[in-house]
């Protein structure tokens, strides 16, 4: 083998950082790290359960909520604007309330 030409030869092996499991594997790079691995992927396990590495269903429900919020609110003023008002008589339109 000829010196000072090859890459190091690392035995570290890969980490899954959803479950930690670890996989002795020869490679030139090191600290190799993925998100899922079949050891905790759904459709290896079998159970339907949603890995969320990013926290994009905390944020979906957050926007969710809010969504939901803005809704009511917009409801709620429609529904007060829709109320018919009390007429007045028309002694107190003329007059004021003091008639
Ligand atoms: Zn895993």
């Amino acid at each position: 083998m000829k010196q000072g030409i090859h890459p190091k030869y690392n035995t570290d092996g890969v980490v899954c950082t959803t479950c930690g499991t670890r996989w002795q594997i020869g490679t030139t790079r090191q600290n190799l790290r993925v998100e899922i691995c079949s050891n905790c992927h759904p459709f290896y396990t079998g159970e339907q359960r949603i890995v969320d590495t990013a926290g994009q269903v905390d944020r979906f429900m957050k926007r969710l909520s809010a969504s939901q919020d803005r809704q009511a609110a917009i409801e709620k003023q429609r529904t007060a604007k829709s109320q018919p008002q009390p007429k007045k008589s028309l002694l107190k339109e003329l007059y004021g309330d003091d008639a």
